[in-house]
This record gives C-alpha cells, structure tokens and sequence, in this order.
C-alpha cells in the first residue's frame, strides 16, 4: 500500500476529525505515524469549540499536536461567542501549539466579509499576546490578507499555498513561512510550482490538508496525513534536491515554528 510516513517527517495541517466522514479510520493513521521515529502531525482548528473533543479523540504523545482557532468560513452569526471560547483556552493554557486556521475567504460568499476580517484582526492580536504562530487559510482574498499581514507583525504559515511566485515573495517578506500541499502535483499548477522554487530551505513546510486535497497519484481517494510522502517527493523534484532534505528542512522548519 502507498500509506506510510517518513521518519521525521511534519504534516504541518491536517483535520483529524474530518477523517471519518470521508471513510479514513484516523486512528489507523496515527498509529502509523506513532510507529514511524520522528512523525508528527498537527491537527489544525476550524472551530474552537471541538478543541476538547479532538484532544481526547486524538492525543497521541508526541505524534499529534494541536491548533485552535476561526475559520473563516466558519464566521458567521456566533462568532464572537467563538473568539470568547478561544480567549478562554487561551487563558486556560490549553497547551496548544498555533492559532489557526484563521483568515479570509471570499470564494464561495463574501457576505460575512467584515467579520471576517473582524475575527481575523482579533486572532492575529491573540497570537501576539500569547505569542503563538498562525496558521493562515486565504482564498480568493489576496490584497485583502496582504494588508491585514503587513500590521501583523507575528510568525506563521501561509497554509496550502496557492498562488504564485511574486505573491509568495510579499508573503515572505510579511515574515511568513509556506507550506505547500496535495495541489502542487496537479497538472495546472505550475504557478504553485514556481512558488515552491523560490522559498528558502528555512521557510519551507510541508502538508496534506487531509481528508481534501489528495495529491495527484491519490486522486479521487480521501487524502490523509499517510500520503504526504507524495507531496515531499513533489517538492524534492520541484526544488532538484534530495527526498531526505525536503523531509529534514520542512520538519526542522515545523518543529521550530510550532515549538514542538
Ligand atoms: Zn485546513
């Protein structure tokens, strides 16, 4: 099977409780990764809300790791009650490693665009105060989040980066790693690949995005954080370098951002 981990390697975004709905076992894939030395996986918020549920479900000693934070497609008539649940975890100490995701979105509906960028703002504020990295989700909302991320100021990662070169040099001068997934195979994305070429080995991470975005050898299955191996071996080509770099630099790269 084409299900397996490098050692040491990071899955700097995945949706462990996502899994089940699109027919992957999650735990059969954290015990694979708890098998391989070195394997570790953040489990990344939509709502912070299930913070507790996923930490229970999920908590794997070393292996699994855990965000918390707004989605932007998340934001909706409740969400200053989410921020408050956010706040409070963040008092509470809840061990998490990243506040995300958070961001923008304006690709299927910009009809709660202020909040949006409302719950954006405060997020961006609770990393600094707590000084905890993002994990930021943007699309179709470029200009936008280029504003918002010019009076940041903070650490994080531009998450499943999807555009192109010139944008990923502003998002680098912003101070923000890039971590690229599943999509960097696919056939029409030669832009992300150009992206890919130019981001300096100590920025660089890697992702699935799972259970979305399978990359292209996986498609039309469920992706999980197993077949993330693809993607590295994507950027070791992209980049004309070795798999063990890619796996050493991206999980060099995610440890130190995530603190873990
Ligand atoms: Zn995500």
């Amino acid at each position: 099977m084409d299900e397996w981990f490098y050692e040491g390697s990071v899955d700097s975004h995945t949706h462990l409780s996502i899994y089940e709905s699109k027919g992957v076992d999650p735990q059969q894939v954290l015990e694979r990764a708890a098998r391989t030395p070195g394997a570790a996986i953040i489990d990344v918020g939509i709502v912070p809300e299930d913070l507790d549920e996923r930490r229970r479900r999920f908590s794997h000693g070393e292996t699994v790791h855990f965000s918390s934070g707004l989605h932007p497609t998340s934001v909706g008539e409740e969400w200053r009650e989410q921020i408050k649940t956010l706040e409070g975890q963040l008092e509470a100490d809840s061990g998490i490693v990243a506040i995300g995701e958070l961001g923008l979105d304006f690709y299927h509906s910009d009809s709660f665009a202020t909040q949006q960028a409302e719950a954006l703002h405060i997020q961006f504020s609770l990393a600094m105060k707590h000084a905890l990295p993002v994990i930021i989700h943007n699309r179709s909302s470029e200009e936008q989040m280029m504003q918002h991320l010019s009076s940041f100021g903070g650490r994080g990662v531009m998450h499943c980066f999807s555009q192109d070169a010139d944008y990923c040099r502003r998002c680098l001068d912003q101070g923000m790693d890039i971590s690229f997934g599943g999509n960097l195979s696919y056939k029409r994305s030669d832009a992300i690949r150009d992206a890919a070429r130019m981001v300096p080995d100590d920025r660089l991470l890697v992702e699935t995005d799972a259970p979305y975005l399978p990359p292209q050898p996986a498609r039309g299955r469920p992706n999980s954080s197993a077949l993330m191996h693809y993607t590295i071996e994507t950027l070791a080509e992209v980049r004309s370098t070795s798999v063990e770099h890619i796996v050493r630099i991206t999980g060099e790269n995610a440890r130190r951002l995530f603190g873990l």
